[in-house]
């Protein structure tokens, strides 16, 4: 079985591509570019993903979608939302991170990557393409919940001519579980950004950050990157 990977080398998609590795046969990881302010560390990251792995990457550019959108992940003139770990716990009000999400939504940014590589994919005769989606995220995010992950099997089932399918072995575990199941499968997670600001060292105060060191701190274990980094 052969497959495509999605890889924005955070946290979920280094593990994903890891985890998939066990008993796939890798082609190809695609990064996407939308001008995104972590855009350059997350291709620079993205590119020791794949010698690591031994894969071919491919950087895609989508300077339209950093056109249409506002999202303050792309403008400059807007705040990234910083949170607390109290915010993202699951006694805090669900409008902080409900806000948080959507200071940085991207138009269809899900769907858009999913259906290039779809149509990699179905050229190159892979059966899957593996994303990093998962159950943390699906609380706020529903392009991550195995829903979708339904919806675009069967989307796919009429739009390309192999049925290619989406694999995302992350879509029931939170965070903590990630970490736990990315370091059993050898994950290079010393070459993982998951910051939503670009920069030598993560900013540690986005929702991202902060979800992160949460699940660092539950799993008992340093967070190979700020290891890396001497931090
Ligand atoms: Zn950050």
């Amino acid at each position: 079985m052969r497959a495509i990977t999605l890889l924005s080398s955070g946290l979920d998609s280094v593990a994903a591509i890891a985890i998939a590795a066990e008993s796939l046969d890798i082609e190809m990881a695609i990064t996407f570019d939308y001008g995104q302010r972590a855009g350059k560390s997350e291709i620079e990251y993205s590119r020791k993903v794949c010698e690591y792995f031994g894969i071919e990457h491919r950087i895609i550019t989508l300077d339209w979608l950093s056109e249409i959108t506002t999202t303050s992940l792309v403008n400059m003139n807007a705040n990234v939302p910083s949170l607390s770990f109290e915010d993202i716990d699951e006694t805090a009000p669900a409008e902080i991170t409900e806000a948080s999400a959507k200071a940085v939504w991207v138009p269809n940014r899900n769907g858009v990557m999913l259906n290039i590589a779809g149509a990699f994919a179905e050229s190159r005769e892979c059966d899957y393409l593996v994303v990093g989606f998962n159950g943390e995220e699906a609380g706020t995010f529903p392009d991550n919940s195995f829903a979708y992950v339904q919806a675009m099997d069967n989307a796919f089932s009429y739009s390309t001519h192999n049925g290619v399918m989406v694999l995302a072995p992350l879509i029931k575990l939170g965070k903590t579980e990630i970490v736990k199941r990315a370091l059993e499968a050898k994950a290079p997670l010393e070459y993982s950004w998951s910051c939503y600001h670009g920069g030598k060292i993560p900013c540690g105060e986005c929702e991202s950050c902060r979800r992160r060191a949460r699940a660092f701190k539950n799993a008992g274990v340093k967070d190979p990157l700020l290891e890396r980094l001497g931090i």
